[in-house]
């Protein structure tokens, strides 16, 4: 009989599936010692966030074909060496989606309706029907920001109140707004200034990290209200404070923090703030689902059917993956670089191989190509597994091709297209590392990794000197430089890698130099 171990709480009716196809086991907070001797025999391994399966512990994994994973993110799991070992990873990305939106639109009519307000007054005692007038959502203009799997739960909740609905999110395609009647809107400060209410349902990223800062919120409403059941990270919690305590919006509902649990956070001695403690999944349903998904995951790999939430891709044999992995690596890099330079959603990409990887199967570095180009953009939850469905869901359209020849050699050429812009990248692969070695035609020659800054320009004299000493005045440190250019005085580019992290306003200060028409932060 196949053993099945659980190290964390799921529930029951999960529990009640696995039991029909194995022996279980349920013995929770495990330490490293007990976790390594039990994880010995078994077949199936079921944890939530508070296992660690980290290499050191898989390694005493004799018999281990599954592991799953009861929610979303893996961190907690080395995938990696799950994947080398040949064990399959699952998970369940979409459980609790539904438990979010419906805590939001929760959040929204309570601060809508000062509901908390008026509840805490009435316990005291008090019959106070003047101080808690609310506002309808009826008729009111929602701006959501992301339009992914919460977002898009929002927008069909937020259309039986009957609001209208604008929608800000630079990488879907119309089509899908346009399906989901939302006016998509190409800039989030026109969001900000049109809406009643505004919601944030993108990932934590570099690239939204206090997506809404002081700018954004001095353009809302005076009768705005904010809800966020994202990230903390995501909203500049000091603007917010400052705007809220001065009545410049009206509320905001948080049920998160930049700092979790909160300490000492000034928010909360508003009356105008409402929150929650990160309770966006915390729903009876939310957590069976999540269970029972994985459940039933492994009940069809064990009566070897197709799992549709498969994380990894340990079928393909290690040897056929040996060749490929440098051709993965510069295709994920590819794919992010793509994404960050169009900044928009991206329509169709075309994938031309050259050199031996040109006579190979290319599946997995197409795949490997769109988790890179995804993976920015989404929460966690893009893999090599489900790559090409995210990509199709998107309407991106994926082409590839050979040439026999490339004055780089062994190398992947990626054209791609949004709706109003394009770019092409080339990169090659040497002595097993990638290399970029173009970017829109200007030849270059870069390691593609960590922080580099592209800054299209004029090339005029003493460009290179106001772009370093303007870096250096905020304390960034340039590791290493390099300019492309076709032509003497015509437009260049320049490639900086940095050593920190540069502000968005920074970035803004960069574009306004004289000669520079854009500047990039891409992460790779
Ligand atoms: P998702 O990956 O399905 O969707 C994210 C969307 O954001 C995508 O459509 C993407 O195109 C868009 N996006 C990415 N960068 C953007 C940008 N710069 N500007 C505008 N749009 C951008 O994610 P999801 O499952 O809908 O999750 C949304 C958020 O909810 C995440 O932050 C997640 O961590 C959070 N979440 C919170 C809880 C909770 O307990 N409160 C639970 C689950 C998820």
């Amino acid at each position: 009989m196949v053993k099945i171990l659980i190290t964390d709480e799921i529930h029951e009716e999960a529990v009640e599936i696995l039991r029909k196809v194995g022996d279980v086991e349920i013995a929770t907070n495990l330490s490293k010692e007990e976790l390594k001797r039990k994880i010995e025999d078994v077949d199936v391994i079921v944890v939530r966030s508070g296992t660690k399966l980290t290499r050191d512990i898989l390694e005493y994994a004799k018999k281990l074909k599954i592991i799953a994973r009861a929610g979303v993110g893996v961190d907690n799991i080395d995938v990696e060496y799950a994947t080398e070992r040949g064990i399959i990873v699952v998970n369940s990305p979409d459980a609790s989606s539904i438990s979010v939106a419906e805590l939001t639109m929760g959040l929204m009519l309570a601060a809508a309706r000062n509901i908390p307000q008026a509840t805490a007054s009435l316990k005291r005692g008090e019959w106070d029907r003047k101080s808690f007038k609310g506002i309808e959502l009826y008729g009111k203009t929602l701006g959501v920001i992301g339009l992914g799997r919460i977002g898009q739960q929002v927008v069909k909740r937020a259309k039986a109140f009957g609001m209208n609905i604008v929608g800000y999110d630079p990488y879907i395609p119309e089509e899908v707004a346009r399906d989901l009647g939302v006016k998509l809107l190409d800039d989030l400060n026109e969001l900000c200034k049109v809406s009643d209410i505004i919601t944030l349902h993108v990932p934590l990223t570099p690239k939204t990290r206090h997506i809404i800062g002081k700018e954004q919120i001095s353009l809302m409403k005076r009768n705005a209200i904010i809800v966020n059941c994202a990230r903390g990270g995501l909203i500049d919690e000091r603007a917010l404070y400052e705007a809220l305590k001065e009545g410049r919006i009206r509320a905001a509902a948080l049920d998160v923090f930049e700092e979790e649990p909160p300490r000492n956070n000034p928010l909360l001695t508003l009356d105008n703030v409402i929150g929650t403690p990160h309770q966006g999944a915390s729903t009876e349903e939310a957590q069976k689902s999540a269970g029972i998904i994985v459940a039933e995951q492994i009940v069809k790999i064990l009566r070897g059917e197709p799992a549709e939430n498969v994380v990894n891709l340990p079928a393909i044999p290690s040897e056929k993956i040996g060749k490929l992995k440098p051709y993965m690596e510069l295709a994920e890099k590819l794919g992010l670089m793509a994404i960050q330079l169009l900044d928009r959603s991206i329509e169709k990409v075309e994938l031309i191989y050259s050199g031996e990887i040109a006579g190979e199967d290319t599946e997995i570095v197409k795949r490997s190509f769109l988790k890179g180009m995804l993976s920015p953009i989404l929460l966690a939850g893009v893999n090599l597994v489900n790559a090409p469905s995210v990509a199709k869901s998107r309407n991106i359209k994926v082409i590839e091709g050979t040439i026999s020849e490339s004055e780089y050699g062994n190398a992947i050429k990626v054209l791609a297209e949004g709706n109003s812009d394009k770019v092409s990248l080339v990169g090659s692969v040497v002595e097993g590392k990638p290399v970029l070695r173009e970017i829109d035609g200007y030849k270059v020659d870069i390691k593609p990794e960590g922080i580099i800054c592209i800054i299209r320009h004029i090339d005029r004299p003493g460009m290179i000197g106001k772009v370093g000493l303007l870096l250096g005045d905020h304390g960034i440190n340039i590791a290493g430089m390099q300019v492309g250019r076709k032509e003497p005085g015509g437009e260049s580019i320049m490639i900086l890698k940095v050593d920190h992290v540069i502000p968005e306003e920074v970035l803004e200060k960069l574009k306004k130099l004289e000669n520079i028409k854009d500047a990039k932060v891409i992460h790779l």
